[in-house]
């Protein structure tokens, strides 16, 4: 038993702790990140497709990208849509690689890190909290004391809760996704393009995707969302099925090779409802619902609220004054509109529309808006020049409907 003292302990090295760890030693805290695996390529489970913004928002280094996208195809049961944009919209980055830097960004400001260690339990005392850690290799506990422990074990929960039955209700999505390396001439029709499927022919009440990484390499997923069986095993047949199809009978390659299959499941809480902070630990991304509950993406947001809560975590330690109800506060105005208007359009996408319908709303989007509108209201959440468009289209519209009548 050993026993060692920090300001801050981060269970979890995901892009939340990572991003969390690196803001903590940055400023020039004690911190300890503590991942349960040996290495961040032992659950490189994240398609990690994004936009651009997120690069200079975080300042990410180049050589985490493994591609550039321009283009979205979203391909319906019947019909595929194209959306071609003239430069790079997005990238695709190798979430191993991410999580490796936020890590080592850490180290370089003499933050820790302690690899292949999972949490156990905690202990509350006075102001500090203890912590057990346990080897996955030899199975020695190691106990650690800290002012504060950051909840960043993502859809787990591992640390904020002691029990499965103390976490609030979730809503569950599962996802699997293969890498493959594919032929040129393959790879080359899907480089610089996303694509997405909708509709039951390529989906299982979600969305499955084709995403490119560096040369000849794609990942192609699928993920359910809203399950309602609680066998995991089953759900993880089903997407590998789908995905296994799309890869014959879609991208139809004259030949591939199996990298990896992996996955991971989501779990939100819907009206981000989560405990944000309890007994000297403050939970952060996926542990929070940051992640989107209608394309599933959650990177960004992860690292969004590793930032919000280091400010708050900083302002603890500067004045001993702890305001944490403020943090859920402030994530929730910045957060719970429009993830409330996500909850409700990816039920009826994923779970109401019929094949026809998914078809017809997919369609009238690719008539009347561009891809800039595209990226703004799938990835950034910002619908007013759709919304603008809408009404000017209903205006027009009834205009023409009332000059008709007084003819
Ligand atoms: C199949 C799939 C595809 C996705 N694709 C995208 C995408 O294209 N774009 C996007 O933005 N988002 C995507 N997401 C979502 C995104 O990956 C997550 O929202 C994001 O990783 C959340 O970050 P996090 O740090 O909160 O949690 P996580 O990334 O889940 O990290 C939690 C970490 O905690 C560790 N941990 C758990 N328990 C313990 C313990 N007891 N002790 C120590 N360590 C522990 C885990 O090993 C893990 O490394 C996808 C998710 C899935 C499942």
């Amino acid at each position: 038993m050993q026993e060692e003292k920090y300001d801050v302990v981060i269970i979890g090295g995901g892009p939340a702790g990572g991003q969390a760890a690196r803001n903590l030693s940055q400023k020039g805290y004690k911190t300890l990140l503590v991942e349960r695996y040996k290495s961040f390529n032992d659950n490189n489970f994240s398609s990690a497709g994004m936009t651009l913004e997120p690069l200079d928002e975080f300042n990410l280094p180049d050589n985490i990208i493994g591609s550039y996208w321009k283009d979205i195809t979203i391909q319906c049961t019947k019909k595929g849509y194209d959306w071609f944009g003239e430069k790079p919209k997005g990238v695709v980055l190798d979430f191993g690689k991410l999580r490796q830097f936020l890590a080592d960004e850490s180290v370089s400001s003499g933050g820790e890190v302690l690899m292949g260690h999972k949490y156990v339990q905690k202990r509350v005392q006075n102001s500090e909290v203890e912590v057990d850690l346990i080897d996955q290799e030899t199975a020695v506990i190691k106990t650690i004391k800290t002012r504060l422990v950051i909840d960043a074990t993502g859809p787990l929960r591992k640390v904020m809760y002691d029990s499965k039955e103390e976490q609030p209700k979730m809503d569950v999505g599962s996802g699997t996704e293969y890498l493959i390396e594919v032929d040129q001439v393959t790879y080359d029709k899907y480089k610089e393009r996303l694509v997405f499927f909708l509709g039951h022919k390529w989906t299982l009440k979600g969305y499955s995707w084709i995403f490119p990484m560096e040369n000849r390499i794609l990942k192609v997923g699928s993920g359910r969302t809203h399950l309602k069986s609680k066998n995991q095993e089953n759900t993880d047949k089903s997407t590998k099925k789908i995905t296994e199809k799309i890869i014959k009978e879609y991208i139809q390659p004259q030949e591939y090779t199996l990298i990896d299959v992996h996955g991971g499941i989501l779990r939100y809480c819907e009206g981000l409802n989560d405990t944000y902070y309890k007994n000297g630990v403050i939970a952060i991304g996926d542990a929070i619902s940051a992640v989107n509950p209608r394309g599933g993406e959650g990177i960004r947001y992860a690292m969004q609220s590793a930032d919000l809560a280091s400010d708050y975590i900083d302002s603890y330690f500067k004045t001993g004054k702890e305001n944490f109800k403020e943090y859920e506060k402030k994530w929730k105005q910045k957060k719970l509109l429009k993830w409330r208007l996500s909850e409700a359009s990816s039920k009826r996408m994923y779970s109401k529309y019929s094949d026809e319908q998914i078809e017809n709303r997919v369609d009238f989007f690719q008539q009347n808006f561009s891809m800039d509108v595209l990226v703004d209201s799938l990835f950034n959440f910002k619908y007013n020049k759709m919304v603008f468009r809408i009404f000017s289209f209903l205006w027009l519209k009834l205009k023409y409907k009332f000059k008709k009548e007084e003819f």
